[in-house]
């Protein structure tokens, strides 16, 4: 039994196709983890790469506390289930599951003289898996004699009798059919349950993925665009792609505009003359410059959150127009297609077409209805980046202040600014990442409300009327307390652009990796003796420091022996991460931010502007000393990170 950790994980393939990109995750041990997304989105490499059929390009792959990049597959604890079966055609049923436990080594003591298990404990296996799995009385048969389902309940003997750590099995149901199918999941996650042990399952198929997974990670041209839980990918996607991805029928998506109004925000569909009014209070965590009542958004609705019940139009916050197109009838309920745009046609996917979840529908074709929208489970996506505009943890806190004789005024407080953040007196938007509020300090706030997202807490606060969230690691209970800003985070814009900018959380540099010869003296047969090896050293805004043996064989591994010299590298670090010293990195100090308790010389490296933090006066030239166990390295031509 046993977690993984995928670290900045990578897959370029010979050819150059990026299959997987910076891929991060934790699984604990015993979860089940489905990988899901379209063909081709990387699940299948991803998992190759974890079962070691796959050479990972970059990153680091952690199964129990093993790193496993270089260990082979059979060393690796895992097993595997493939949708095509891979059985042996010629043997048994019971010799196929007995196949790999014929093979395997085991200690040698008395009772396993040629290190092999022996015959009663191999027999003990492969009768209790086909127990398990239902097929005791197939074992004298061929595969060619059963059913696909038979045939995967075999493969998932093969795979169970190794006790592996961790199972991988990738679309093992996709060759059975529909009945099989739903059958096949229930027994897989009966599977999971008794083995106990970690599952690793890849799918093209979404209910596959929400009926089995306890989570979720959903992919897409390589890259992860959310991991949750089933309950919590449908409820909260993270972006258009997922909301659409999750659910049948499809999610409605519409496009419109939200415009603030006093407590409400209305809300208007673009090709559809119904207005809707929703209060502020179920949208305050959008994000408010959407809320202009100009900016073009998406607005998602489910099936089922759209409904023509009597009862529930009634009681309805928003009811909507609806040209009525065609119906599907599913038995227990009817999907109906509509328009919300009366010249539309309800059959196209277009940003007015409507699907309406209902028990029954007398609607007929050309019938315009009205339907409730239930507008607490509305979605909002920017048009653009696709991204939730109504994001369950809020990143910014989007504030008006006015700044007078070094004072940031928010209604009712008042905030010393310290010699970094200086600007004119007058009106700015202040925007305060949620990860800059602190619990502590000397702007009286309630805690409303706190929240656990993906092991985050999100509070939200009321500061003197406004609300405001912070994330915070510690719980923070309800009720008063003082809280504080990171003001090196903050930033203050107005109809010019942005006047103050946060301090930038990293420090970036460039370089690249050389080799050299050098020659080093060593004592042989207890002479010294004169030695050439070769070295490997880094230049890091134009100063040599050698490489670290982590980072060179990291770059060689993921470049190739040729490509991993002389390209271009990225150096990230924090801005604590570069000390000022006799020798290092040369930089030019071009003045000193003082945040008040901290200071930070912002200082020119080779044409990037890098915050390092400093304990007072510094100016000219100096040099800098990286923490190199500290650096983050990205091949900037592939943009891989290398660590
Ligand atoms: P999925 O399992 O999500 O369908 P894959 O992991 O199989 O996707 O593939 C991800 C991407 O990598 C695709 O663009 C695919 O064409 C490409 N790919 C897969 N295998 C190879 C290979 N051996 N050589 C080159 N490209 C590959």
């Amino acid at each position: 039994m046993a977690g993984l950790t995928f670290k900045h994980i990578y897959k370029v393939y010979p050819n150059g196709t990026k299959a997987v990109n910076d891929f991060n995750m934790n699984v604990e041990d015993k979860e089940f983890i489905v990988f899901v997304g379209p063909s081709g989105c990387g699940k299948s490499t991803t998992l190759r790469m974890v079962a070691g059929l796959e050479d990972i390009s970059a990153g680091e792959l952690t199964i129990g506390d093993l790193v496993v990049n270089d260990v082979e597959p059979k060393d690796r604890d895992i097993a595997m289930v493939f949708q095509n079966y891979a059985l042996y055609p010629h043997m048994t049923v019971y010799d196929n599951i007995a196949f790999g436990l014929r093979l395997r080594k085991v200690p040698r003591d008395e009772l396993h003289k040629n290190g092999k298990m022996t015959r009663e404990e191999i027999h003990a296996k492969v009768t209790e898996a086909a127990e398990i799995l239902g097929i005791t009385e197939y074992l004298g048969k061929k595969p060619k004699e059963m059913s696909g389902g038979q045939r995967q309940r075999v493969s998932l003997g093969r795979a169970i009798v190794r006790e592996p750590k961790v199972m991988l099995l990738d679309e093992p149901l996709s060759n059975l059919d529909a009945k099989l199918r739903t059958q096949m999941r229930s027994e897989i996650s009966k599977l999971h349950k008794k083995l106990n042990t970690t599952f690793i399952y890849v799918t093209h198929d979404q209910v596959e993925a929400m009926t089995m997974g306890t989570r979720i990670v959903v992919m897409k041209d390589g890259y992860i665009q959310q991991i949750d839980t089933p309950k919590n990918l449908y409820n909260y996607p993270g972006n258009k792609f997922v909301a659409g991805f999750i659910g049948t029928p499809q999610m409605n998506f519409f496009t419109g505009t939200l415009k603030k109004l006093g407590e409400n925000v209305e809300i208007c569909l673009a090709g559809s003359s119904s207005v809707i009014t929703v209060p502020y209070s179920k949208l305050y965590k959008v994000v408010p410059t959407y809320l202009d009542g100009k900016t073009t958004v998406c607005i998602g609705l489910r099936a089922e959150d759209i409904s023509i019940d009597p009862e529930k139009i009634s009681n309805a916050e928003a009811l909507i127009k609806v040209k009525v197109s065609h119906k599907e009838e599913l038995g227990n309920q009817t999907l109906i297609y509509g328009d919300i745009n009366m010249e539309g046609d309800g059959y196209g996917e277009s940003g007015t077409r409507v699907i309406i979840q209902a028990d029954e529908a007398e609607a007929e074709s050309g019938d315009i209805i009205v339907a409730a929208l239930n507008v607490d489970k509305l979605h909002l996506f920017d048009v653009e980046t696709e991204r939730s505009i109504l994001p369950r943890l809020p990143e910014y806190n989007y504030l008006d202040c006015k700044v007078a004789g070094g004072k940031l005024l928010l209604q009712g407080v008042s905030i010393s600014l310290p010699p970094a953040i200086s600007c004119a007196d007058g009106e700015y938007r202040l925007l305060v990442p949620t990860d800059a509020v602190k619990i502590g300090g000397d702007i009286e706030a309630e805690a409303i409300s706190s929240e656990k997202i993906n092991g985050k807490n999100l509070v939200s606060l009321n500061v003197e009327g406004r609300r405001m969230f912070a994330v915070s690691k510690e719980e923070v209970p309800c009720g008063k307390l003082n809280i504080s800003f990171d003001l090196k985070k903050i930033s203050l814009s107005n109809d010019s652009g942005i006047v103050v900018a946060a301090m930038p959380e990293k420090v970036c540099m460039e370089g690249y990796m050389y080799k050299e010869k050098v020659k080093e003296t060593a004592e042989r047969n207890g002479k010294q003796k004169t030695v050439t090896r070769i070295a490997f050293f880094l230049n890091i805004g134009g100063a040599v420091f050698p490489a670290p043996d982590k980072i060179s064989a990291k770059l060689i591994s993921a470049m190739g022996v040729k490509k991993a010299f002389g390209g271009k590298l990225r150096y990230e670090c924090s801005p604590y991460d570069l000390t000022f010293a006799e020798s290092g990195i040369p930089a030019e100090v071009l003045y000193v931010a003082d945040y008040g308790a901290e200071k930070f010389a912002v200082c020119n490296i080779c044409g990037n502007t890098a915050y390092v933090r400093c304990d007072g006066d510094v100016s000219g030239n100096v040099y800098l000393m990286p923490n190199i166990d500290a650096l983050s390295v990205i091949q900037s031509e592939m943009d891989i990170r290398i660590i």
